[in-house]
């Protein structure tokens, strides 16, 4: 029976060098309002306690915080920044029942050493926006940090209007960073950045600490993490959309939700946002950017792998050609499962782009698209009718037929594969405008409710399936809020 009670927090980071971190406190706010609390997660989390809307809006510490900013660097759209948690603090590593450590994290929780011209403030949309998004996350089975609490502050910031802010909590295994990495090797300092590597190892990869290789085997294994994490973006239609290298993690956990977006039709070129003009992070550029950031931290961890450069670089080089054979298999493999497949063969993937390239000239939806495949009612695509799709449509038929699975082993297949629902964007949208402009959370909760199982096909969901009215304004996503 799990008894815990309460924080219990403990504090590794900060017997790192102390260039990693600095010792900061949250800010105190007007008045905290616990506006949404995930019991799931802190029932998983140990703490068995009313929540202490203090300690979410960063008025109280609790017992063993020992509340830091940390340091890190990253490439932002190409161009590298010294950055650092400029709105965050971490208060500690909560540990659960399991004897598990998960960061305990608040953002908005004012300014730090980082903010430079910032406020260290958030706004409630936002915030909300986030907690939404890394839930649904979560209930599509995406590895994600987790969405603990949203306090109100009671207090307005300052943006192009005058909005409510707040607090998030998050939750996360850690806020490890290939922008970590950069900070550190931009040390110059080898044992400072063997004390990074080292601390990421145990808290990550403890398995791998006595291998012959730890560092290198430690890049491979986040290789393929992130390698894993973009097929699975690529398979529901998430874009993440501020792919810097800040904001990619060594655990392979999203992070930093801000304009992210699920895409509705298909559409590789898809970008959402405002700020992403090149379309750099557009949804087909995912994957080969994941191999782009992934070489930036190669180049930090080359001074470990050998003392040899001229060998350490080809160790990094030969480690880093392996992300597109582990991102391809996870995408065709799990391409393979929306469609049904339990075998493999070798005209898989042309058969998976014709799908796709139909999608494309169509603008069909992407996720109701494998939701009627899934349901066996095709008609309920735009593709009905039209030869193109007839034709893929029989030759799809033709491939399982070929496979010894039951009807009814498909069907179990798809409906895990492709979730009857994703968050919306019009959904999104309706929900925050209820909570921002009327206070009224309860949209919000039922959208939270209806996303916690995506792949439930409930009579309930249906609703959630609807895309929105056609507008000739294309859907816009923010930074910096
Ligand atoms: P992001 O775009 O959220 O990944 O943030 C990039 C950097 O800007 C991080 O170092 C953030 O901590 C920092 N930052 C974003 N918003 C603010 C803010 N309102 N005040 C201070 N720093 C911020
Ligand atoms: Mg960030």
């Amino acid at each position: 029976m799990n008894l815990q009670k309460g924080w219990n927090l403990k504090q590794s980071y900060t017997k790192l060098p102390d260039s990693f971190y600095t010792k900061t406190s949250p800010s105190e706010v007007e008045k905290p309002e616990l506006v949404l609390y995930n019991e799931a997660l802190a029932e998983k989390m140990g703490l068995n306690t009313e929540p202490d809307p203090a300690v979410f809006g960063g008025n109280a510490v609790p017992e063993g915080a020992e509340p830091i900013a940390q340091a890190y660097a990253g490439h932002q759209f190409g161009q590298f920044t010294m950055l650092g948690d400029g709105r965050a603090v971490l208060l500690g590593e909560q540990v659960t029942p399991e004897d598990e450590r998960f960061d305990i994290q608040l953002k908005g929780s004012g300014r730090t050493p980082f903010s430079r011209g910032g406020d260290g403030r958030a706004t409630l949309g936002p915030m909300l926006r986030e907690y939404i998004i890394s839930e649904a996350m979560h209930g599509l089975g995406i590895p994600t940090n987790r969405s603990l609490a949203v306090v109100t502050t009671g207090e307005y910031v300052q943006r192009e209007d005058l909005l409510p802010g707040a607090v998030l909590t998050r939750v996360a295994s850690s806020h490890l960073r290939i922008g970590t990495f950069q900070y550190a090797a931009g040390l110059q300092d080898h044992d400072q950045l063997k004390a990074l590597a080292d601390y990421a190892i145990k808290h990550h990869d403890p398995e791998i600490l006595d291998s012959e290789q730890p560092y290198l085997s430690f890049f491979e294994k986040v290789i393929e993490r992130q390698a894993s994490l973009i097929a699975q973006w690529q398979l529901v239609g998430f874009i993440h959309g501020v792919m810097n290298t800040d904001n990619m993690t060594i655990s392979g956990e999203t992070i930093d939700y801000g304009p992210c977006a699920f895409m509705d039709t298909y559409n590789p070129k898809t970008v959402f946002s405002s700020i992403d003009r090149q379309g750099r992070y557009a949804y087909m550029n995912q994957p080969p950017i994941g191999a782009w950031n992934l070489a930036r931290f190669a180049e930090t961890l080359i001074p470990l792998f050998h003392e040899n450069q001229e060998k350490a670089v080809e160790m990094a080089q030969e480690a880093h050609a392996k992300y597109e054979k582990y991102y391809h298999t996870y995408w065709l493999n799990g391409m393979r499962a929306k469609l049904g497949m339990v075998t493999e063969e070798a005209q898989d993937q042309p058969l998976i782009e014709d799908l796709l390239e139909i999608m494309e000239k169509n603008e069909a939806d992407y996720t109701n698209t494998f939701r009627a495949l899934t349901l066996g009612r095709p008609n309920e695509t735009v593709l009905y009718g039209k030869p193109a799709f007839t034709n893929w449509y029989k030759q799809w038929q033709a491939r399982l037929e070929r496979q010894e699975s039951s009807e009814a082993d498909v069907h179990e297949l798809m409906k895990k594969s492709n979730p009857s629902i994703i968050p919306r964007n019009h959904r999104v949208e309706e929900a925050l405008e209820a909570a921002v402009e009327e206070g009224d959370f309860s949209v919000v909760k039922q959208l939270l409710s209806v996303l916690a199982d995506p792949y439930a096909y409930s009579e309930e969901q249906e609703a959630y399936a609807e895309l929105p009215e056609p507008s000739d304004q294309p859907y816009r996503t923010f930074c910096g809020t």
